[in-house]
């Protein structure tokens, strides 16, 4: 095994995404002291359980004492309450860093309350599933997954690249984006599925002439590939429209523009149009499974790969 990256890591926040690097961080060796705080006693008492870290902490700032990196893996809308909260425990030259779904609303939310002695990094694992909680997470969720990291301009480069390893070292591949363009990136390949998702879901709910049963029974025929998003966490989908809504904002307007078209088209008997365009985009499926970013199966996978190794 490599010598440890880090003396001390701190999780604040040990949910699907803290959970999954607590356990990447032990399975890789990238830590010494792996220190995990929750705000809940129940998810921190589960978290003991699980044998997630070494340390535990209801209080924040206690987690983040000593630690070399700290990793603020809560719902976007809380970023700031918790930069607030280990500002006064964080330890001169530690990296502070984020995992949240939006970048430039956490670090308008976190930079004031942190101090200028450390190196703030925030980030953003393009890997997820529709599950929460520490029991949710597993080792390799970040295996041969992007992680952007967006730097602020005077960013330290020793730091960008010990923290450019740690993700590394969790098996991510790692880029770098400005935070304003990671939010329009974003906001269209997650934020804008997720909402049409919920949408979708919430439409065939709302529905009269077709029962719920027949949603239910019925819904391999395509319906439930959108629940799986439908099924996401409230709190943080709820967090990323509040933090990211220009840019998902321009994305709907869009969306919007297109779907008219699709809706004309299908008016207007257009067969042509359509099908055009459905072709078009069946190219975009074969770049993503060439890309590696999912495997070529007809459930997209999910039997395959859901939770391969929880402890
Ligand atoms: P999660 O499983 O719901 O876990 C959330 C964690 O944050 C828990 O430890 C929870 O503590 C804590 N928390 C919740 N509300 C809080 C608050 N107001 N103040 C302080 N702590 C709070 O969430 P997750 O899926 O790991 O998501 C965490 C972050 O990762 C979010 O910013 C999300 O945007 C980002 N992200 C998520 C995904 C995904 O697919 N889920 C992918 C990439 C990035 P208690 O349980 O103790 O209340």
């Amino acid at each position: 095994m490599p010598e440890p990256l880090f003396d001390k890591v701190a999780l604040v926040g040990i949910g699907l995404i803290g959970s999954s690097l607590a356990r990447a961080v032990r399975h890789g060796g990238l830590a010494t002291i792996i220190a995990i705080s929750s705000r809940s006693e129940k998810t921190l008492a589960r978290a003991r359980e699980l044998g997630l870290g070494d340390v535990y902490e209801q209080d924040a700032a206690e987690a983040v004492r000593d630690a070399d990196l700290v990793i603020v893996s809560v719902p976007v809308g809380a970023s700031g309450a918790v930069a607030k909260a280990i500002a006064a425990g964080l330890k001169p030259g530690a990296i502070v860093t984020d995992v949240g779904s939006t970048k430039a609303s956490v670090i308008a939310q976190m930079q004031p309350h942190l101090p200028d002695s450390v190196h703030f990094i925030p980030g953003h694992p393009i890997a997820g599933t529709e599950d929460s909680g520490p029991d949710a997470g597993f080792a390799d969720l970040f295996e041969g997954r992007w992680c952007i990291l967006t730097p602020l301009p005077d960013t330290d480069v020793d730091a960008l690249a010990r923290l450019s390893a740690f993700w590394e070292g969790c098996g991510a591949m790692v880029d770098r984006m400005d935070p304003e363009h990671h939010d329009m990136v974003l906001a269209i390949v997650s934020h804008l599925p997720h909402i049409i998702a919920y949408n979708i879901v919430g439409t065939a709910d709302d529905l009269e002439a077709v029962t719920k049963s027949e949603v239910i029974k019925y819904s391999a025929s395509g319906f439930r590939d959108f629940t799986r998003l439908a099924a996401s966490d409230p709190t943080m989908w709820r967090d990323v429209c509040l933090h990211n809504s220009d840019a998902i904002l321009e994305m709907l307007a869009r969306f919007s523009e297109d779907l008219s078209a699709l809706q004309r088209a299908i008016r207007w008997g257009d067969g042509e149009k359509l099908f055009e365009m459905f072709t078009r985009t069946r190219a975009i499926r074969r770049s993503i499974i060439e890309a590696g970013q999912d495997i070529d199966v007809p459930d997209f996978g999910r039997h395959a790969l859901a939770h391969p190794e929880k402890p």
